[in-house]
Order: C-alpha cells, then sequence, then structure tokens
C-alpha cells in the first residue's frame, strides 16, 4: 500500500509542556496509535510545539481534538531520572560502524524483508542468529542451570490479560481470526477467493475472534506452567520464544519487526534468589557482547507504555529500578547514532506468583525475573559494528558464520 499522497496537510500544536528529546522520541513513535488519519507527529527541536501531519479525508478539529488528548498523557512523563550503567564493554575491532546493513543483508541475499516486518534469513545471518542464541543458551546453562524449555506462539487472552498486557500495551496485541464454523460462510469465503486477484477476507461478522492472541512478550507463556508449584530453591528456565508485536508504521528492518526471536530467561524462587540471579545475569551479558566484540551498556530504563497509563507505569518502573536495558550502539537511517535496546531485563516482584498462583519458600507468592535478549537487534547491531569486512569479526564468530 503506498500510504504517500500530495494531499496530506499539517498542523502545529503547541505542547503543553516543554519535553527533553527522550519524551519527544516516545510522542513520535507512540504517534501511529493517535488516529487513522494521523500519518505522524513530528516534535521541534526545541521540545515546544509538535507538527502533525494529517492524512487527505480527515476531519481536522475532530483529529486535533484527538492529538490534543493525546498529548496531554504524553507530557506528563517525568524523565530525568539519573540513568545508571552496570556494565560497559568496548570493542577491539576499530573499523567505522557500517550504514545501511538492512539493505545490504538483502542485497546480498541473506535477507528477505516481507514488508510488513517479518523477515526471512539464511547464510551468515541465520548462522550468527543461531551463534547468538546458543551461546546466550550455553551462557544460562552454565551460570544458573536453566532448565532448557519450549513454548507456543500463540497465547490465551486470558492469560494475557492475566499478565496485565492489555492494560499496558493494548496497542501492540495480535488477535487470532477464524472464519465461523458456518458453512455457507466459509463456502462464501472460498468462492469469493476461488477467482479473485488478491485475497479477499471474509466479512466481518464472519470472522470470530475467540481469545487467541498471537505472544507479545517471550515469558509470558511459561507462567501458567508453574501454577500449583513450589519453588523452594529457586529455579531458571530458559528458551528461544517467538514475539508478535504490532508496532504498526514504526516496523523498520531488524531494528523493529512484527515477529521477531527472543533468548528468554526466567528465574523464579525468594526474593534473594531472584536478586542474585539478575545480579549474576550483568557479567553474563558482559561475556556475550566480549564474545561478540561489541561497544554495549547494561542500564537502568523504562519501558515504552501506551500512552495514558504511560506516565504513572514509567515513573513506577524507573523509580523501582526494575527494569534494565542492554543498549548496543547502532547506526540510523539516517547514519547518526542511535541507541538499539537490544534486551532487557527486569524484576517482577510476585506480580506473576500471585496472579498464577506458584509460591517460594514459607508459602510466600514467588518472585520472578527475566531477561530477554531480541535476537534479531544483537544481529542487526553486530553487522554495524564489525561490517562487511570478515577479517574485523572476531575469530571465534567469524569462523562459525562465514564457513
Ligand atoms: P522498544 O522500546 O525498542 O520498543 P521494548 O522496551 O518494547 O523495546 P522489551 O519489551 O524489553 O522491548 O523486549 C525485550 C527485547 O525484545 C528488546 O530489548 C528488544 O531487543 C526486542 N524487541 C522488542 N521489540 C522489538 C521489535 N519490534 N523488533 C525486534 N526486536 C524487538
Ligand atoms: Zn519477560
Ligand atoms: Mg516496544
Amino acid at each position: 500500500m503506498n500510504t504517500y499522497n500530495h494531499n496530506f496537510s499539517e498542523f502545529v500544536l503547541d505542547l503543553p509542556r516543554e519535553v527533553d528529546r527522550e519524551v519527544a522520541g516516545d510522542i513520535e513513535k507512540e504517534s501511529v496509535f493517535v488516529s487513522p488519519f494521523i500519518e505522524r507527529i513530528h516534535v521541534s527541536e526545541d521540545g515546544k510545539t509538535a507538527r502533525v501531519v494529517v492524512r487527505p479525508g480527515a476531519d481536522l478539529d475532530e483529529t486535533k481534538e484527538k492529538t490534543e488528548r493525546f498529548l496531554a498523557v504524553m507530557v506528563r512523563q517525568i524523565t530525568g531520572f539519573e540513568i545508571k550503567v552496570f556494565v560497559e564493554t568496548k570493542r577491539k575491532d576499530t573499523g567505522p560502524y557500517q550504514i545501511g546493513v538492512n539493505d545490504e543483508l538483502v542485497k546480498r541475499g541473506w535477507m528477505h524483508d516481507y514488508g510488513k516486518g517479518q523477515v526471512a534469513y539464511s547464510g551468515p545471518v541465520l548462522k550468527l542468529a543461531k551463534l547468538i542464541n546458543d551461546k546466550a543458551g550455553e551462557l544460562y546453562k552454565d551460570a544458573f542451570a536453566a532448565k532448557e524449555s519450549h513454548f507456543p506462539a500463540m497465547i490465551d487472552a486470558d492469560t494475557l490479560h492475566k499478565c496485565g498486557y492489555f492494560d499496558s500495551h493494548p496497542n501492540a496485541v495480535t488477535f487470532v481470526g477464524n472464519v465461523i464454523e458456518d458453512f455457507d460462510a466459509i463456502e462464501e469465503f472460498r468462492r469469493a477467493n476461488s477467482c479473485s486477484e488478491g485475497a479477499l477476507m471474509p466479512q466481518q461478522d464472519h470472522i470470530h475472534i475467540d481469545g487467541m492472541c498471537l505472544n507479545p512478550a517471550a515469558c509470558f507463556p511459561c507462567y501458567p506452567t508453574l501454577t500449583g508449584q513450589s519453588f523452594d530453591e529457586g529455579q531458571c528456565f530458559t528458551w528461544l520464544g517467538r514475539v508478535f508485536r504490532y508496532e504498526s508504521r514504526n516496523i523498520n528492518g531488524l531494528d523493529r519487526l512484527y515477529e521477531f526471536n527472543v533468548r528468554e530467561l526466567v528465574f523464579v524462587g525468594d526474593e534473594d534468589y531472584v536478586r542474585s540471579v539478575r545480579a549474576k545475569a550483568l557479567p553474563v551479558v558482559e561475556q556475550l557482547a566480549a564474545f561478540m566484540d561489541i561497544d554495549c551498556q547494561v542500564q537502568t530504563a523504562t519501558d515504552p507504555f501506551f500512552a495514558t497509563v504511560s506516565a504513572a507505569k514509567k515513573f513506577w518502573q524507573a523509580s523501582q529500578e526494575v527494569k534494565n536495558e542492554i543498549k548496543i550502539p547502532a547506526l540510523g537511517n539516517d547514519g547518526s547514532v542511535k541507541q538499539l535496546a537490544c534486551g532487557s531485563i527486569n524484576l517482577h516482584g510476585n506480580f506473576f506468583g500471585k496472579r498464577f498462583g506458584f509460591t517460594c519458600k514459607n508459602g510466600e507468592p514467588a518472585q520472578t525475573g527475566c531477561v530477554g535478549l531480541g535476537i534479531e537487534r544483537w544481529v542487526l547491531a553486530a553487522f554495524t559494528q564489525h561490517g562487511f569486512d570478515e577479517s574485523r569479526w572476531p575469530e571465534a564468530v567469524r569462523n562459525i558464520i562465514f564457513a
């Protein structure tokens, strides 16, 4: 679909409060979820105004009013929390960062971009993705005796609801739809498609959505399997999860996909256990970054929550320091350095233990935490930092991925 059209119009609004670059970035990213008529919102350099690009056919008053409500909740975010850095690695490779990695991977035939936030890959990209996944799995096994697991890609809406996902990220959910179990409706759908040029979807009232969703966070499907169990000793689980997030028009190469892979580690036990695993996870990330020979930092962070709950939830997250993020420098499409979030290390308190009914010592609801590594972002970051000259890659990695 070609969304560019010369009939786009624009208006500029004063922001209710001057914002810093962090909030400006959030406003721009979340702006794709404000209205089907809004192409994008750009915040001015000085953080004082918002330029709203509107698609043809919009009711301007209504669009303005909706934008004002969106901006009012977004500017409420408090930023400027001190960012603490827990891990910092520096690469030995002295070559420049490679620009245009996504395009080059496609050109070399190592990646196919379907254009809707999904990619296929093979050759060195596949080998690298596998290597990162295997290496992380190995490190987790050695450090935490993590039990290797597997979970489905679809998840029940009731589980997502219990995990609080509809409350925090309602915009990112994907529901699975089916044709209703009706002979005529099915036949109508079959006939319509048997001779059509492109795919025709069933009419709205012939589709039912009965609560299956595509899993939007790697760790969720683990929790229902823990119900009724007691974790006196503390236990770690690890697996490669397939994750789906509706990112709308923000999709962009390996950096922001609709469907991606996450090497997940979940730890369950009492508070001491969970905190000790989180502390030990930091040197593990450091080892992985050193193995890949990449610049990397682990630092305090917050989640990109949906607009209306963002301010409150972010404040809570930042003040409790429950989320750390693995930031790896890469290049944006314009060549400027940007920090890619390549993984997060999270503490959940006893939230999941309570909701799903599993306990630790003394019969108390267990605490949990997780580490999720975004495999495709690590791949993008590694190709950005080492480029396409094989000799720049660390030997142990080069021997595997370019073999
Ligand atoms: P962002 O702020 O970039 O949207 P996030 O805070 O939503 O990231 P998490 O919820 O912490 O990300 O997910 C764990 C990891 O999964 C991220 O650190 C990242 O590496 C990866 N990830 C998240 N969203 C995407 C995406 N759309 N495409 C590819 N990888 C992703
Ligand atoms: Zn998780
Ligand atoms: Mg996100």
